[in-house]
């Protein structure tokens, strides 16, 4: 299996202004006095040592996650990172004329910063294309028809000429989708949202995002640990800091980095890989969000294994 994350912010697209990626250069410009930059490969290996809120980003998105290794194509969300996954596809050579593709995409709910993008998914524009949407939210077409009603876009779902199909997914079942086992959790955020685990050969990969989780300790928590139990990948609601989460954005839906890490070490997850992260979050604090993540890790269960991970759009990693 493989991951392929397209989009990765919470709420709202992030797009970087002049003066940040002024703030960019500038640094890297600073940093380089120290070395020695006269061939590509030294500017190249110069490139790689600074940090990542310097040299990238983390974006750019809403939500959009491929799962890879099924059969056919899966998504997690369709947030404005499904418009960059559906180009990449196009341009591979698949999704148009002689080869038209399936893909399935899972819904976590309907807040606009999972379905925002869809519109802009060129591939169900194509006639040939079937794109099958799975929710456990009832009226799932209705919500995409509806996004796609004048005034609020120009053209409706009725337009798009690839073939749509609504499926109406159980909590706690196991379906055979693609030739992944893919079950669904119910979490608790405004207006619900679900979580999905994917599982073939052995691996597993648990996408959970806009959930809120409150105590370590709870029967509520309990459900999740198992839920996210032995998964080789766990990407986790982590929009807030521990601060935001328990004083002023309770109840808002949402869950801190902190609370990821107890969850993922209850739960004997490998890699946690934090996600849906703050829109109003500039690049180095996302950065040291990250860095106060590992550090907690060492002071809550010192020798635990678990791989701490930092989501940005184009992060690809092996499963
Ligand atoms: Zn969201
Ligand atoms: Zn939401």
């Amino acid at each position: 299996m493989y991951v392929h994350f397209w989009g990765t912010r919470g709420s709202l697209p992030v797009s970087l202004t002049a003066e940040a990626v002024r703030g960019k250069i500038r640094r890297a410009l600073q940093e380089s006095r120290k070395h020695r930059l006269r061939t590509d490969r030294e500017i190249e290996a110069f490139l790689e040592s600074l940090p990542f809120s310097v040299r990238g980003t983390y974006g750019g998105n809403t939500p959009c996650v491929e799962i890879g290794g099924g059969t056919e194509t899966v998504l997690c969300d369709a947030g404005t990172g499904i418009r960059d996954f559906g180009n990449a596809f196009l341009k591979s050579g698949c999704g148009s004329g002689n080869r038209p593709a399936v893909f399935h995409l899972f819904i976590s709910h309907l807040h606009w910063d999972h379905i925002q993008g869809f519109p802009f998914f060129v591939p169900a524009y194509i006639p040939g294309n079937r794109i099958v949407v799975y929710g456990a939210h009832r009226d799932l077409r209705r919500y995409f028809m509806r996004q796609q009603e004048n005034p609020f876009f120009p053209v409706t779902l009725k337009a798009m000429r690839g073939s749509l199909r609504f499926v109406t997914l159980q909590e706690g079942k196991d379906y055979d989708i693609a030739g992944l086992t893919v079950r669904t959790v119910r979490q608790s955020h405004p207006g619900e949202s679900f979580g999905y685990s994917f599982r073939k050969g052995g691996k597993k990969v648990v996408y959970s995002t806009d959930a809120e989780h409150k105590g370590e300790a709870s029967e509520e928590s309990d459900r999740f640990v198992s839920f996210y139990r032995g998964a080789d990948l766990l990407v986790f609601d982590a929009q807030y800091t521990l601060l935001d989460a328990i004083d002023t954005k309770e109840n808002w839906g949402h869950s801190s980095n902190l609370t990821g890490v107890e969850l993922a070490v209850r739960a004997g997850v490998k890699r946690l890989c934090l996600f849906h992260t703050e829109h109003s979050y500039p690049d180095e604090m996302i950065e040291q969000f990250y860095q106060d993540t590992r550090e907690y890790l060492k002071i809550h269960d010192e020798t635990n294994p678990l791989e701490i991970l930092a989501a940005y759009d184009g992060l690809f990693l092996e499963i």
